[in-house]
């Protein structure tokens, strides 16, 4: 404490946040029935049900998540570039090109029972002008002897043929391991062992009711005293029984105590709001309702929607909003709140008690949405319908290309699109309103962005 009521503030747990940055990509290229998805098959270890081929929906580049050591990353198949076409050796290099360019690595591969062939070095000289690492993978190599033989593969100069037989498994392992030096560094998975209570920050400004509301909670419910087993609480902070569940509303010792309010500066407040809300995994920002929303109210809301927190707007003073209140209220939440249409709102009055029960469940489902992970097969099967109803618009005769999405990671959740080019600004937006529409997250911010390929 620094000695006037105020508590110093604390550094965010660094180590929970996850790293940001989108899972690394892997894309798989090669001549047709060279083995392509039965090593996107092996890589995976089947653990997600594989896209079956829809009619008019082409099977290229479908992303599956892989993980291997530890590691995660996303596996793409470009299988299903059409055998017969024309310029087989045009078609495979478009291809190739393709894939490279927006892979962090790629896996090309080659039929070690029949060697490289005509149409895997047109590929191949595509490959090696590209600056992306690439591992040339000998499949069906089921036994010994095709394995010594696929080392004459070192001819086509793309350094160590890895022998591997996707359908047995012989040598996969040893590939997962090259694939894994190759990869940029990735996210470690993070261990999901037992956790203390969820951590909420009741935050406002002065006089809208976070004393009352926290004495109002802590009456009705039964405060506890007590840390739970297995976890520190901060002395700052308060463990309340809300809705049958604890949790740990952070940095409210000022608020117990009451000493905040007559000292510090409104510097000061805003600095211990934003604490409060860095050591939050979700935020109630109290509105004063009787009173219309002030810019003050809008920099609280403004840090919880910066900071990447799940967001519940408590509007208190309910018992003093009448029908003439109301009307204005409804105008001011249509003009002042439209950017965060998301946001859970509950009204509530701390001096009467009214609503309070519903702050539990709204903490609930926006913590849900905030923890969201869409799978990424699932994912990409709503981007390719939405992309094929919607196209970008053309721009200067050229349309960008969505290839495909992966969910980057969770707490908020966060996408990457990777793109042929730049989206313009209203058409990222019209995808991060759909990926709304589709998957909710009710109550928790969403950040999409987009990797166009270089
Ligand atoms: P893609 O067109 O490159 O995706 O190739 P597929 O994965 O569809 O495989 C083509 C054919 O090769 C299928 O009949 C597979 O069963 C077969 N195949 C794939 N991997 C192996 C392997 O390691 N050994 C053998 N013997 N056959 C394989
Ligand atoms: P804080 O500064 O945000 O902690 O606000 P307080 O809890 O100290 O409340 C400020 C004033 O608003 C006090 O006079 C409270 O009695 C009053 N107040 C708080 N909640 C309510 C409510 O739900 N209804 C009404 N009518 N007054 C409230």
């Amino acid at each position: 404490s620094t000695g006037d009521g105020w508590v110093e503030l604390r550094e965010p747990d660094v180590d929970e946040e996850e790293p940001t940055g989108p899972v690394p990509v892997v894309a798989v290229v090669g001549r047709p029935n060279v083995g392509k998805s039965t090593l996107v098959n092996r890589i995976i270890g089947r653990r997600q049900a594989v896209v079956e081929d829809t009619p008019g929906v082409t099977r290229d580049r479908i992303p599956y998540d892989a993980q291997w050591s530890g590691r995660q990353f996303t596996v793409v198949d470009t299988g299903g570039w059409e055998p017969d076409a024309r310029d087989r050796a045009a078609a495979i290099a478009a291809q190739a090109e393709n894939a490279v360019a927006t892979a962090d690595v790629v896996l090309f591969v080659v039929d070690a029972m029949i060697g490289s062939t005509d149409v895997d070095e047109a590929a191949v000289r595509m490959l090696r002008r590209s600056a992306k690492p690439v591992l040339l993978v000998a499949n069906k190599a089921d036994n010994t002897t095709i394995e010594l033989e696929a080392t004459s593969l070192w001819s086509l100069g793309l350094g160590e043929p890895h022998p591997v037989s996707a359908l047995h498994g012989r040598g996969s392992g040893d590939l997962l391991d090259a694939i894994l030096e190759a990869l940029p560094e990735a996210p470690p998975i993070r261990e999901s062992g037992p956790r203390g209570p969820r951590r909420v920050a009741l935050v406002g400004r002065p006089n809208v009711g976070k004393s009352s509301l926290l004495n109002r909670l802590a009456k009705e419910e039964r405060a506890v005293v007590d840390a739970v087993a297995g976890t520190t609480v901060d002395p700052v902070d308060s463990l309340v029984e809300i809705g049958g569940e604890v949790w740990q509303l952070v940095d409210t010792a000022g608020l117990r105590k009451r000493v905040g309010k007559a000292s510090g500066t409104e510097y000061y407040a805003s600095l211990r709001t934003a604490a409060a809300i860095e050591a939050a995994e979700v935020a109630v920002v109290l509105l004063d309702s009787s009173e219309p929303i002030s810019e003050q109210d809008q920099r609280i809301l403004t840090m919880v929607t910066e900071s990447g927190r799940a967001l519940v707007i408590a509007f208190n003073k309910w018992d003093l909003v009448d029908a003439d209140r109301r009307y204005y209220l409804d105008k001011e939440i249509e003009r002042e709140l439209r950017r965060i249409p998301w946001a859970i709102r509950v009204n509530v009055s701390a001096k009467t008690g009214r609503a309070v029960d519903k702050l539990a469940p709204a903490l609930r489902t926006a913590l849900a949405s905030w923890e969201t992970r869409v799978p990424t097969g699932q994912l990409n099967q709503w981007l390719t319908a939405l992309v094929q109803a919607t196209p970008h618009p053309v721009r200067g005769g050229r349309a960008p290309k969505v290839l495909f999405a992966t969910q980057a990671g969770t707490s908020p959740p966060r996408f990457v699109l990777f793109t042929t080019a730049p989206l313009d600004a209203g058409y990222q937006r019209f995808v991060e309103r759909k990926l709304r529409e589709e998957f909710g997250f009710e109550g928790s911010p969403v950040e999409v962005s987009v990797r166009p390929r270089k």
